[in-house]
Parts: structure tokens; C-alpha cells; sequence
């Protein structure tokens, strides 16, 4: 046998031995989530109740709804929930929140690996006012009090309000801007996949970058020549406070009322939907 034939005939070997152990590491990461599965299964009558509750959710086909069940099962497994200050964490509270996760990454190349950079969740009953200190350019520091409905930082615990949280479920038709506080805090976690909370998640290649960076920055300069002017907006004002607060609150409008930033920033709407793979204005209001 000359040499060259030794190294196919090693390569060949090679190659099996670890398509053998892709497998089995196939087979044993199935074996893991179907045990998961089965010790976090999320009842019957509590899926059903969270879909009623959650609009943006429920008009979803069934086998979109199963895969959502599925990947908030693993999430559950996966994933510490803790009530602060004696709150007790309800079932009905984790699948809200895990339900409106699971969303998030439905068709998303990453999954639930988008979400291993954490592993805490802390339910508080109600907004929480935390004190800030920020300095201006004369170096003197300024302390003041902000209420958070919700927060999430590089590392993890995610924080929300449970209050907000339920506010969410209802009919927010009415109301003059989506409000979900548990997709604006988990928009949050994707983009700081990279490690930079700046508004961009993870992106394929260096088109995408480029494309990204010009519809949101192009976008964010008109929303706050909006806010500025006091013009009325479907997007939350809140957003004009950063480009990656403009992304959180932009995915937000997207999933919550799709048809008005289909309207009021066509080009965002577009970008979002061909990074989640989700195109939900085609079902509002169906
Ligand atoms: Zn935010």
C-alpha cells in the first residue's frame, strides 16, 4: 500500500469514527431533552391557558406551537426561577415567561444555546427602583432613583417584574405601544450573545453586519427625529434612549403589534423578519 493510499484508508477511518461519535452525541443529547421533557412537561390546561392569555401566541399553526412547547419545556429544564422578597414562583409564572422565551428562538439557528449565557431568572412582584449614578462631561456625579420593569445583563440573572409580565397578557390593541417586557428583556440576551450589548445579535457574516448597521441606524436617526419633534409613534418612545433599546423595543413591536411597525418602519420590519424567520403581520388581526 503506498502512502497516499494509508492516508485515505485513515481519513476514511477517520472520518467514521467520529461521524460514530457525532452520533452517539446526537442520540445522548435526544436521550437528555426527552427525559427533560418528560420531568417539566408543561400540563395540557396550562399550555392552553398561556396561549389564551397571549394573543401574539395562539394564531401560531400547531406544529409551530409544538415546537414553542417543546423548546419552553427545555427552557424550564434548564433555566432557575427564584421569586425576590418572598415572592412564591407559580407554575403559571414560568410558562408565561418560558413560553414568551421560546418565541424568541423558534426558528433562530442557535436555540436555547442562545440562552446558555444564563441561567437565573428572578421574578420580583412589581417594578423595581434601583439606584444610578452617572457622571456628565464636568465629571460630577449625578445619583437618581429608576424603576425597572425588567433587566437582563452579560452573565445573567434575568430580572422582570411579574406585574409586567401579566400587563403583557392583556389585550394590548388599545394600548399606544406594545408593552412585553419578557420579549424586550430576552431581545436583550441575543443581542449580548457576541458579548456586546449594542444592538446587534449574532449575524451570519460581514453583508449581514452591513446591512443590519445601515436599516437600524438609518432608522433609529428618523425615530428620534420623531420623539424630538413630538411626533406620535407606534414604536415606545423609551426606545430613543440607545440603538440597542430602539432594537429591544423594535423586537417587541414586532412580535406584539407587527402590523403598526410594519407601517410606521417598513425597513426594520423587514430586517427582523428575515432574522427571526417570522413574518407576523401576515396573522394580526386574523
Ligand atoms: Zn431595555
Amino acid at each position: 500500500m503506498d502512502r497516499g493510499g494509508f492516508e485515505a484508508f485513515a481519513t476514511g477511518a477517520g472520518r467514521r469514527a467520529l461521524s460514530v461519535l457525532a452520533s452517539a452525541q446526537a442520540a445522548w443529547k435526544r436521550w437528555r431533552e426527552d427525559r427533560a421533557c418528560r420531568r417539566h412537561a408543561i400540563p395540557d390546561v396550562l399550555w392552553q391557558l398561556t396561549l389564551a392569555r397571549y394573543p401574539f401566541l395562539s394564531w401560531r399553526s400547531a406544529d409551530e406551537l409544538g415546537r414553542v412547547r417543546h423548546l419552553a419545556t427545555l427552557f424550564l429544564a434548564q433555566k432557575e426561577f427564584s421569586g425576590a422578597h418572598g415572592l412564591v414562583v407559580s407554575d403559571e409564572m414560568a410558562v408565561a415567561v418560558a413560553a414568551q422565551a421560546a418565541l424568541l428562538i423558534l426558528n433562530l439557528d442557535g436555540g436555547l444555546d442562545l440562552y446558555a449565557g444564563f441561567v437565573g431568572i428572578v421574578l420580583h412582584s412589581d417594578a423595581v427602583m434601583v439606584a444610578r449614578e452617572v457622571m456628565d462631561e464636568d465629571g460630577v456625579v449625578h445619583e437618581y432613583d429608576e424603576e425597572l420593569a425588567g433587566e437582563a445583563m452579560q452573565g445573567g440573572p434575568v430580572m422582570l417584574s411579574w406585574q409586567d409580565v401579566e400587563a403583557a397578557s392583556e389585550d394590548s390593541g388599545q394600548a399606544n405601544w406594545a408593552y412585553n417586557v419578557t420579549i424586550h428583556e430576552f431581545a436583550h440576551v441575543i443581542d449580548m450573545v457576541d458579548g456586546r450589548a449594542d444592538g446587534v445579535p449574532p449575524l451570519a457574516d460581514r453583508r449581514e453586519h452591513a446591512r443590519w448597521g445601515q436599516v437600524m441606524t438609518a432608522a433609529y436617526t428618523d425615530f428620534c427625529t420623531q420623539v424630538d419633534a413630538h411626533q406620535r409613534t407606534s414604536i415606545d418612545p423609551y426606545a430613543a434612549n440607545s440603538i440597542e433599546e430602539f432594537f429591544a423595543v423594535s423586537v417587541e413591536t414586532f412580535y406584539v403589534q407587527p402590523l403598526e411597525l410594519q407601517r410606521e418602519a417598513p425597513s426594520v420590519y423587514r430586517l427582523l423578519a428575515d432574522y427571526f424567520h417570522e413574518d407576523p403581520a401576515r396573522h394580526a388581526g386574523s
